[in-house]
């Protein structure tokens, strides 16, 4: 019966590790060979080419149309000896992963019926793809559908399969950012700039801030003769029905354990393919689940990790394929077990070479470095909500709240030092935390602040914003995840709280008070203000959960609901004045954001309806009468005190079986009909909600029944692939 079953679980058994030709020589040979880096610039563009463009990198410069036809000459020479033989626009529209229209070089040529391989500088700078399917919020009406690509020179061009990628951002013909690569680079600059301002008091020779980043990528791996047998897997990305496995991660045993041979080799061929393509991939292990794996690159400057780590995303789907794996980037694939995030290592940095969010050695440092905390803390604070609605999706809501991934509110974790500190700083009297000495030096009377901390030995794995050492780690995002939206918001919310800052400094000075007395002032008040963003304890309990509110943090879980935040006065507020997000694409985005959150529920909705209605219960009702012909036989065979004997259980089995086929049948009918009631709903917000509050509960119920039923059914007769073998079988 089961025999699909049987034959992909007896192929997956069988699978060899894959031999990787990666080659033999030190990474350092081929790092970056597919890119149009620096360094291959040099070689291509002509000297003045080159520093024009390169200075329009560091300083945000346009370029002029002859220069870029200087750069797409000297691209194409590159691109097509390493053979390319199209270009594309590479973009990140707002729906799970990027796009790209694949164009060939060839234009025709001088001679009728000839062709030669041309790529002229517009092609390079702007393109206008047919993009009236991408989503837009309602931006483009479907007459107006434009939109066009523009070349981001600040993310360097790269080869993937034969064609030519240029990383551009998608915008409308109104101006409109329809990707997450136009609000991500403007919150760059909004932090860039004002933090210069700020660093200018330490430093006056500061001229720019990059934001960095470093993820660490999670995800599962699965053999793809299992996977194909999962219709869940393969239209949802996750299992929306499987009992339990007797064993799972109590044991604690994958955590950095040795790594299988298959996945293995798998690695070695995906860290090839990102250091190629210039991805600076330092850590691949084993997480916490089976089969749960992890990837981590050297922190880079924000916008080019961020595309780095779309492009591994894709990298990954692709490798793996070649090892008869399929990726799961899905935050919760699996129930019971953990789910898959993308902790996202974030700091600032000068170009003078300081890292803002890394203790100083001279008092001078500190009181610049603590500056940074303080007005991080703020910007938390005030945008906490915020914050939580920019890693918020259909997938992470299985993921926040749940006992193993920081829960659905927003708070910062300090270490017990950085805290001490500043508790300290804020009882102190601004005479004693300041001395000014005889050569006009500021000194901080404060506990000077050990370097030691850079070990970052104290560690909170509960909180989903954690100080560790010289960056904050955002553990709140999830695994598919575009990283640019949660950056996008807290860059924004930091610039902005920067900007306010300075001006309140600025006030204090301006009313006679020192630049020290100023500074030290505002951030006394702003520790304490500040003060219900900052939680040390457990973030899983529900204690917590209760002291939250009390706080007045928000602890909103309904996924519609926390969309709201980006429409708040305050947001919206704060990204018009730092320049990121109008209001009108706001409003947009959030209607993307209702609308994809709709769909993906009705996905699985009759995902969950097809399985449950032409799998289990067929299944369930097969073994029933399995068992009814074997009671028939023997109550023919023996008397009737004997066979009530001998069939007893599975006179209750028959029973039990009808009983979950009629609860799974009347909640799979209900909830057919729950999705047409919604299904009528025109407005954005509400359908979303109607799908959140009146089909979602539908699954657990489901679900429930389902998977007690996998518990009774004979073996032979289940027709999925059950969780033992999706996590154990490698
Ligand atoms: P963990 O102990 O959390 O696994 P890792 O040492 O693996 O930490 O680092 C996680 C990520 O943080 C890496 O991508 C690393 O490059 C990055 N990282 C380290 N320092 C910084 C920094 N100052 N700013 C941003 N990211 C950083
Ligand atoms: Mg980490």
């Amino acid at each position: 019966m089961a025999t699909l079953r049987f034959k992909v679980v007896e192929e997956a058994f069988r699978r060899k590790a894959v031999v990787v030709d990666a080659p033999a020589s030190k990474v350092s040979d081929y790092y970056g060979c597919c890119v149009f880096n620096r360094e291959t610039m040099k070689k291509y563009l002509s000297r003045e080419t080159c520093s024009i463009v390169l200075n329009a990198i560091d300083t945000g410069v346009p370029l002029d149309r002859e220069i870029a036809n200087h750069v797409a000459a000297g691209m194409k020479m590159w691109a097509m000896e390493l053979g390319a033989t199209h270009y594309t626009h590479w973009f990140h529209p707002l729906t799970d992963g990027t796009a790209e229209k694949h164009d060939a070089f060839i234009e025709h040529g001088a001679v009728l019926g000839t062709v030669e391989e041309e790529f002229a500088g517009k092609l390079l700078a702007q393109q206008e793809p047919d993009a009236s399917s991408f989503p837009s919020g309602g931006i483009r009406n479907t007459f107006e559908a434009r939109g066009y690509t523009a070349w981001d020179p600040s993310s360097p061009a790269f080869i993937m399969d034969k064609t030519l990628c240029i990383p551009t951002v998608f915008i409308s013909y109104t101006g409109e950012a329809l990707d997450y690569k136009a609000p991500l680079l403007k919150s760059i600059t909004a932090v860039d700039e004002a933090a210069v301002e700020v660093c200018k008091w330490f430093d006056p020779s500061v001229k720019k801030v990059f934001s960095y980043l470093g993820w660490e990528q999670e995800y599962f791996l699965v053999d793809e003769a299992l996977f194909s047998a999962r219709p869940d897997l393969m239209l949802t990305g996750r299992t929306l029905i499987g009992h339990e496995s007797a064993k799972n991660q109590q044991l604690e045993d994958h955590y950095f354990g040795a790594i299988p041979t298959r996945v293995a080799s798998f690695m070695t061929d995906l860290e090839y393919e990102c250091y190629k393509l210039g991805i600076p991939a330092k850590t691949c292990h084993n997480e916490v689940a089976p089969n749960q794996f992890e990837i981590a690159p050297i922190y880079e400057e924000t916008n080019l990790a961020v595309d780095h780590n779309l492009l591994l995303m894709s990298v990954m789907k692709k490798v793996a394929r070649r090892h008869n794996f399929r990726v799961l980037l899905h935050e919760k694939p699996f129930k019971g077990i953990n789910g898959s995030g993308k902790h996202n290592n974030w700091s600032l940095g000068t170009d003078t070479g300081v890292g803002l969010l890394s203790p100083g050695k001279t008092p001078a440092e500190n009181l610049q470095f603590i500056t940074f905390m303080v007005n991080i803390m703020m910007a938390v604070y005030k945008h906490n909500g915020l914050l939580k609605a920019s890693i918020m999706s259909a997938q992470n809501a299985h993921r926040l709240g749940a006992n193993e991934a920081p829960p659905a509110i927003i708070s910062i974790f300090l270490g017990t030092q950085i805290a001490e500190v500043l508790d300290k700083l804020e009882q102190s009297s601004t005479e004693e935390a300041i001395h000014v000495d005889d050569k006009k030096r500021m000194k901080l009377g404060i506990a000077h602040i050990p370097e030691v901390l850079l070990d970052n030995t104290d560690r909170n794995r509960t909180s989903p914003f954690a100080f560790t050492g010289n960056r904050f780690e955002f553990r709140a995002v999830g695994s598919s995840a575009n990283c640019a939206s949660a950056m996008t918001a807290l860059n924004a919310a930091v610039a902005s709280q920067l900007r306010e800052f300075k001006k309140s400094v600025d006030a204090r000075i301006a009313s006679g008070d020192s630049h020290e007395q100023a500074i030290f002032s505002i951030l006394k008040e702003y520790i304490r203000i500040s003060k219900p963003i900052r939680f040390n304890g457990n973030g899983y309990s529900d204690e917590w959960k209760a002291e939250a509110v009390r706080r007045g943090l928000d602890c909103e879980t309904s996924v519609p609901v926390v969309f709201d935040s980006y429409l708040k006065p305050e947001s919206v507020r704060m990204f018009e004045e730092t320049l990121v997000f109008s209001e009108k694409e706001l409003h947009a985005r959030n209607e993307v954001k209702w609308e994809t959150y709709t769909k993906k529920i009705q996905i699985e909705a009759r995902v969950l309806g097809d399985l449950a209605q032409n799998h289990i219960i067929p299944l369930g009702l097969r073994y029933q009468s399995l068992l009814l012909e074997n009671v028939s036989r023997l109550k023919d065979l023996y008397p009737e005190d004997t066979f009530r004997k001998l069939a007893a259980e599975e006179l209750s089995m028959i029973q039990k079986i009808g009983e979950h086929v009629n609860v799974i049948k009347t909640n799979v009918t209900a909830m057919i009909e729950a999705r047409k009631v919604a299904n009528k709903i025109e407005e954005g917000r509400a359908k979303a909600l109607a799908y959140h509050d009146q089909i979602l509960p539908y699954f657990d119920v489901i679900r429930y029944h389902v998977d007690k039923l996998e518990l009774i059914v004979d073996d032979e007769l289940w027709t999925l692939p059950k969780y033992r073998e999706l996590l154990f079988i490698r």
